[in-house]
């Protein structure tokens, strides 16, 4: 039976209720009065339960598709502003004892050479990063007990926060690793982590364990169960996601908005983050293989639909989309990009020898290209990382929207680490931009105090003082 609060994964992510839901949507496709009162409620910034979720994505009405997409972009604007936040994927090791179908990284993949990054390699990757910008991390591994085992990963969290090249520093450290214990969530939350990052590729079973042949990962129960682990551990920043195109997008839709619901309904807070990666080709796998692939404008409908649907809920896309599909999404949803990714081991510091490549990336600009990119389409990007800092974490980014002072906190913070960035890395063409930008945007603060703190504080930062946050 579903019960939205079980420890069980195929209690809380029941198979039924998701059938259930789907079958339900199909009848109200059509059903105008339905589909407006959703619209009409979604507009209230509550969210909406996955059943009204679902019957937006079954519509294929292209009037109300507009409103849905007016919507989600009304709902971005007022709780997000026209921030989006920046971050790199880091990966450590490819080992990994694992057998996903869909990624090259799996045991039996011999082709792939196989790397961990040694201590003194991450400070070369790091340095790197820290030289382009970045301030925000999401790290990545295989799956190895041998080759990674949890002290690794700690000690490289460590190696990666006490590095501080010129200007630069990591101070958000996002771990996207394999489901473990509550002991060892235990451990990256004593050791700072920002956000636990794991996906679950689909929630579909029968489908999860022909994509999964081997491995822990094998176990669904144990893997769908982790962000409760997490929770125990003391973790409130869980950030999941689907890899669209693995089974019916559909099914994963309704589950990922289920997984949402039994977060909350168990621990009191959502998750943080919602990833919504799609399967692209790869070393070894072909997209042919993947008849549920997802395409462009169902892509663009899913994104703005989760926007209406947890509006609180942070939604990244990575660079495995192209330009001109993280357009459309911004447009209508996305409030975290990665910029200037490299998705192999040791990447950043040698491109040219590291051939490891997880997936393949569409959108190869630099992050100094990715920014004036943003700027260009109306948005500000932002290196931001204080919530954590300053320890709101859980469920507190939500007080803080629904007190209505991202204008104050999330759009000055916004503002001053654009600006750090424009003094320590951008060309000259993306300076000038930014500068144009900073002025304009200072202007819109709306807290009169609020607005000369920041003035104050961009001065000094134009004489060499870092690291301002509210
Ligand atoms: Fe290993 Fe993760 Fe790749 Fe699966 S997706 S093979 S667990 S690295
Ligand atoms: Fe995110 Fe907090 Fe920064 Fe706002 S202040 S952008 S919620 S980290």
């Amino acid at each position: 039976m579903y019960n939205s609060k079980s420890e069980k994964a195929v209690e809380f992510i029941h198979d039924g209720e998701i059938l259930r839901v789907l079958d339900y949507a199909k009848e109200n496709k059509n059903n105008k009065p339905l589909l407006e009162q959703i619209l009409r409620k979604g507009a209230e910034f509550r969210g909406l339960t996955y059943e009204e979720a679902t019957v937006l994505l079954e519509c294929e009405d292209e009037d109300i598709l507009e409103q849905i997409y007016a919507l989600a972009k009304k709902i971005k604007e007022h709780i997000y502003g026209n921030r989006i936040v920046m971050f790199a994927p880091l990966y450590l090791s490819n080992y990994c004892i694992n057998g996903c179908r869909y990624c090259p990284y799996h045991g039996e993949n011999t082709h792939m050479p196989r790397k961990q990054l040694s201590q003194e390699d991450i400070v070369r990757e790091v340095t790197a990063l820290q030289d382009m910008g970045h301030k925000r991390l999401a790290l990545e591994t295989g799956e190895d007990p041998v080759h990674c085992p949890i002290e690794y990963v700690l000690e490289s969290i460590r190696t990666i926060y006490s590095i501080k090249h010129k200007n630069g520093a990591i101070r958000r450290v996002n771990v996207n690793i394999a489901a473990t214990t509550v002991e060892n969530y235990r451990k990256l939350k004593e050791a700072g982590i920002g956000t636990y990052i794991l996906f679950q590729e689909t929630y579909h079973k029968p489908t999860y364990e022909y994509q999964h042949p081997k491995g822990p990962k094998h176990n669904y129960e144990y893997h769908t169960t982790a962000m409760d682990r997490a929770m125990q551990g003391g973790i409130d920043d869980v950030g999941i996601g689907v890899l669209f195109g693995l089974y019916q997008y559909k099914y994963d839709f309704v589950g990922l908005l289920m997984h949402a619901k039994h977060l909350e309904d168990t621990f009191g807070v959502g998750p943080h983050t919602i990833s919504v990666p799609r399967i692209r080709p790869a070393d070894g796998i072909e997209t042919a293989e993947f008849p549920n692939a997802v395409g462009d404008k169902t892509f663009k409908k899913l994104v703005a639909i989760l926007r209406i649907a947890v509006p609180y809920t942070g939604i990244i896309v990575s660079t495995r989309e192209s330009e001109q599909s993280r357009s459309e999404v911004l447009e209508v949803g996305v409030s975290q990009v990665s910029g200037a990714s490299c998705t192999s081991v040791g990447g950043y510091a040698d491109r040219e020898k590291a051939h490891t490549e997880q997936f393949e990336i569409e959108d190869t600009r630099t992050l100094d290209e990715v920014v004036g990119w943003l700027m260009d389409t109306g948005h500000i990007p932002s290196f931001c990382t204080a919530c954590y800092r300053e320890g709101r974490t859980g469920d507190r980014f939500m007080q803080l929207a629904k007190a209505g002072q991202i204008g104050n906190v999330c759009g000055p913070n916004a503002i001053m680490t654009l600006k750090e960035y424009l003094m320590d890395y951008a060309s000259p063409e993306t300076r000038v931009k930014g500068e144009r930008l900073i002025e304009k945007e200072v202007a819109k603060i709306p807290n009169d105090k609020v607005r000369e703190i920041v003035r104050e504080r961009l001065v000094k930062l134009e004489q060499g003082e870092r690291d301002f946050r509210f």
